[in-house]
């Protein structure tokens, strides 16, 4: 594997899931051992091994369970399940059993908000759980019935309005690039008017134009597969359903911009589906649809694989992902420069979302005027939005943007909804009197994680939920945010045990707006917009708490 990566750093990744997959753990001397094979101090492979949360240091069980508790699973029941799973294997979280079988934990959410509650089972996923099928799940384990490393698993299917990518005929996008200069290829993409997919929403023909100027031998395209954001699951379908879409939207941004290499950065909650992808990818190579001399194209040369993350939400942030494909912790990079121009190892990166990629195809098929005469003036096309939480109709939703929050609400039952969550958690949460609001970038600009919830729900231990996340999966670069969210949390709870006096609310206010302020990317920037907002649109869940005898 490292001469793979040409013993590159950026093999230790790699390196070290083949170790846990192996022996369900990375040793001390495993450190050692591959800090010496590929000539990084064993300090640094320690610093890498404990900054992701699917890496063990310490031995743990033969099947390790992780529940998730993003919000969409906790109103779906995922306590429940958290007590059946401390009662049957008669350990708390974060322990693991006497006999060695089983360690239990929780984790963020891991896509499934369609389905949940929802646990993985080392890769696996299990979803839609009961209580009894938790219980046969873990006598399943204990007689055998199931191995330590499941390569694939069964998930039910998710409800999805009627897609533009189903009529897609294969690789007519591609084909039709491969007929036009690069140039011409990016204004067709510019003057389709897409926007990144995965939230923040820059021009995906404006950064192929940048990497296609960039002055380089080499060049990469790298898909950004590591789908985080809590409640959004609509890349899991593309890569499931439509993958030969996104691999054909790759092909088509390297020979726009000059690449050979891509890469999909897949996100470890999303190891069963690797198998998958890779069986696809190796028929593209037999049907010359990857390989040199694409579709006979002379000179046109470019192949992909797939890089497994390791678990860490701020690898969604396109430079802390770069870092973590060269081995290192993801930790967002200062920019500039931006990857357009220095990314991956240092040469010009085009990075973007799924379903820009998947989406791109489309429009070189149908045409740029096609897809900029669907949305709004500053946000055009259609959209993927994953929809979960209080409302009779969850699924994955294909919507022009522009779309209002109150017809959303009307598509997927959540007409009685007091508050959503749009753009998931580091999005905005709106009272009902937002619900007219557009899901634009002249309005709302977002991901596509939508979140209802009802009457009955506590928006307080909403935000303690969220604030729980964040700290959790702050990286510890800078101060504001890695202490900061620990003392929000802290007032949160606080809150929620009604003690709260009014000065100690505006200090809470006032530490939430320097983090904002004084963090140094996007998770830090928005993880107090939820403590703010609650404050905002619904202060009396606040104010009107009895006292908890103890929270
Ligand atoms: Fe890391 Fe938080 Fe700083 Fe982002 S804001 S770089 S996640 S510490």
């Amino acid at each position: 594997m490292a001469k793979k990566h040409d013993n590159q750093r950026s093999a230790l990744i790699p390196i070290l899931r083949a170790i846990q997959d192996e022996y369900s753990y990375v040793s001390e001397f495993a450190m050692q051992y591959v800090g010496d094979l590929l000539g990084v101090h064993a300090a640094q492979v320690y610093s890498v091994a404990t900054f992701y949360h699917f890496f063990n240091t310490k031995p743990k069980g033969k099947f390790i369970i992780r529940l998730s508790r993003d919000m969409s699973s906790i109103m779906k029941g995922a306590k429940v399940i958290a007590r059946q799973l401390e009662n049957d294997l008669g350990i708390k979280f974060g322990e693991t059993t006497p006999d060695g079988m089983f360690t239990l934990g929780w984790t963020s959410c891991i896509g499934m908000n369609y389905h949940a509650p929802a646990m993985l089972v080392n890769n696996e996923i299990y979803s839609s759980l009961t209580p009894q099928r938790v219980h046969l799940i873990l006598e399943e384990c204990r007689e055998g019935l199931r191995s330590r490393r499941p390569a694939t698993s069964r998930v039910g299917s998710t409800f999805t309005n009627e897609l533009t990518y189903t009529e897609h005929q294969d690789d007519a996008g591609l084909k039709k690039a491969l007929a036009m200069s690069p140039s011409e290829l990016i204004n067709e993409v510019i003057a389709s008017g897409i926007r990144g997919r995965g939230g923040a929403g820059f021009p995906t023909g404006v950064k192929w134009k940048l990497a296609a100027e960039a002055a380089s031998d080499v060049k990469y395209i790298i898909c950004n597969a590591d789908e985080g954001e809590p409640g959004t699951f609509k890349d899991r379908i593309i890569l499931t359903q439509y993958a030969n879409l996104l691999f054909e939207g790759m092909t088509i941004a390297a020979y726009a911009v000059g690449a050979r290499e891509g890469i999909v950065y897949l996100r470890a909650e999303y190891t069963y589906i690797k198998m998958l992808l890779e069986e696809i990818l190796r028929g593209r190579r037999t049907e010359k649809q990857l390989g040199s001399a694409i579709f006979g194209k002379e000179g046109f040369d470019f192949d992909i694989r797939i890089h497994m993350g390791a678990g860490a939400y701020v690898c969604g942030e396109e430079t802390a992902l770069i870092e973590s494909l060269e081995g290192h912790r993801g930790e967002p990079r200062n920019r500039p420069p931006y990857p357009v121009v220095s990314g991956f190892h240092g040469k010009p990166t085009v990075v973007n979302n799924v379903e820009t990629l998947a989406s791109v195809s489309v429009i070189l098929d149908r045409g740029a005027k096609w897809f900029a005469s669907i949305g709004t003036e500053r946000s055009k096309g259609f959209k993927l939005f994953s929809v979960s939480g209080d409302c009779s109709r969850p699924g994955v939703y294909e919507l022009p943007w522009g779309t209002t929050v109150n017809e959303l609400l009307d598509l997927v039952g959540g007409e009685d909804a007091k508050a959503v969550q749009v753009g998931g958690y580091s999005g905005a949460l709106l009272p009902a009197s937002e619900f007219n609001r557009k899901l634009a970038y002249e309005d709302l600009g977002m991901g596509g994680s939508v979140i209802v919830y009802g009457a009955q729900r506590d928006l307080l231990e909403v935000a303690e939920n969220y604030l729980e996340f964040f700290v959790e999966e702050s990286c510890g670069q800078c101060t504001p945010c890695r202490d900061g969210n620990v003392k929000l949390l802290e007032g949160v709870r606080t809150l929620l045990g009604g003690r709260c006096s009014s000065r100690h609310l505006n200090e809470l206010i006032s530490l939430s707006k320097t983090i904002q302020v004084a963090s140094k990317c996007g998770l830090g920037q928005s993880s107090p917009k939820v403590l703010l907002a609650v404050n905002e649109h619904f202060k009396d869940e606040i104010m009107a708490r009895p006292i908890a005898a103890s929270h």
